[in-house]
């Protein structure tokens, strides 16, 4: 259980071609109930997403918001381990008002509580201040055993947030896991994707993972789960009722301000060649000459 920061790290790489031990998982009621805290975040529905050049933020307007996709394979990998060991499946989310649908979605998904982190001052948050109040407010949940992120978020794209709680919380961190093999109520034993392979990690609990897709398909809200979800309380925390120094919050505790965005000008397709080497040899040569490159 996460309380206060003085968790072992343990990590364990074997070889790509593990042999499989005997599972770990040993169910004994109550004792091996894994609580499990998710971080969802809302994110615009399009990989198009326009900036305002005046004031170099995203126009969200007309823009339908949706669970940022990755964060779905994370709820899926909760409610997977909920339903064989027990526990309960909390989701979260920092975001303004409206990113409770988001919340509301994860519970229509069987999620058992959503947890909306909401306040003015937490307004222009880079990633530093986000894993911050992040893990204030799943610290002061009490009782999380494992949190899961997704690998990253579609429109902000840095994959810092997850490391960043981790740290923020003292607690391990394993990125870019496919399978989730045995977890017990102290241990969770998982596949780590690498570029060719993977690697086998075990870590004590509490830990914070980070999902790819490979790792399952995310299952469709059910009409019960709908119905539960529209009318399901959902937990609001703002500054005040989290233990935060307030000078770490928002625009003004982010360490990296963003001096200018812009979408890059298009360049055009530039000039193909062809002929046989003679000819492509002599055309270029007089592509270099023409342009001084080399006089
Ligand atoms: C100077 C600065 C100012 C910014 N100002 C704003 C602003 O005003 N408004 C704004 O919307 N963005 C702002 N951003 C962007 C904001 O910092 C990031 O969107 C946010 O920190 C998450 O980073 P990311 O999108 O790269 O997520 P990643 O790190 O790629 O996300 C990885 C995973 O972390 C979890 N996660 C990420 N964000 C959240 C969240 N908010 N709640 C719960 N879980 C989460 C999810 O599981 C996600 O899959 C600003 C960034 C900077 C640098």
């Amino acid at each position: 259980m996460i309380a206060g920061g003085n968790a072992v790290r343990v990590e364990l790489r074997y070889l790509l071609n593990y042999f499989k031990s005997p599972s770990i998982l040993i169910l004994r009621g109550e004792e091996e109930r894994v609580n499990i805290v998710v971080c969802i975040k809302q994110v615009p529905g399009t990989t198009q997403v326009r900036i305002n050049p005046d004031t170099g933020t995203l126009i969200r307007d007309g823009v339908e918001a949706v669970v940022n996709p990755f964060d779905e394979y994370a709820v899926e990998e909760a409610l997977r381990i909920k339903e064989k060991s027990g526990g309960v499946v909390k989701v979260i989310t920092m975001g303004p008002p409206q990113a409770e649908t988001a919340l509301r979605s994860a519970i229509a998904m069987g999620a058992d509580e959503g947890i909306l982190v909401t306040d003015r001052l937490f307004a222009g948050s880079d990633t530093w201040a986000t894993s911050y109040t992040l893990s204030c407010a799943i610290r002061s949940l009490g009782g999380i055993d494992l949190i899961i992120c997704g690998k990253q978020a579609i429109d902000g794209d840095t994959a810092q947030v997850g490391p960043g709680v981790a740290e923020m919380l003292d607690i391990p961190f394993v990125a870019w896991v496919r399978k989730v093999e045995e977890i017990t109520s102290t241990a969770i034993r998982v596949e780590r994707m690498m570029e060719e392979g993977y690697d086998v990690i075990e870590t004590p609990l509490p830990c914070l993972i980070s999902v790819v897709k490979d790792i399952n398909t995310p299952r469709m809200a059910s009409l019960k789960g709908k119905m539960r979800a529209k009318t399901a309380p959902i937990v609001k925390l703002d500054a005040a009722a989290l233990p935060v120094q307030s000078d770490r919050l928002g625009l003004k505790g982010s360490p990296t301000q963003v001096l200018r965005s812009f979408v890059p000008e298009k360049k055009s397709g530039g000039e193909k060649i062809s002929g046989d080497a003679a000819d492509l040899v002599a055309k270029i040569k007089s592509t270099i000459l023409d342009l001084e490159i080399i006089k």
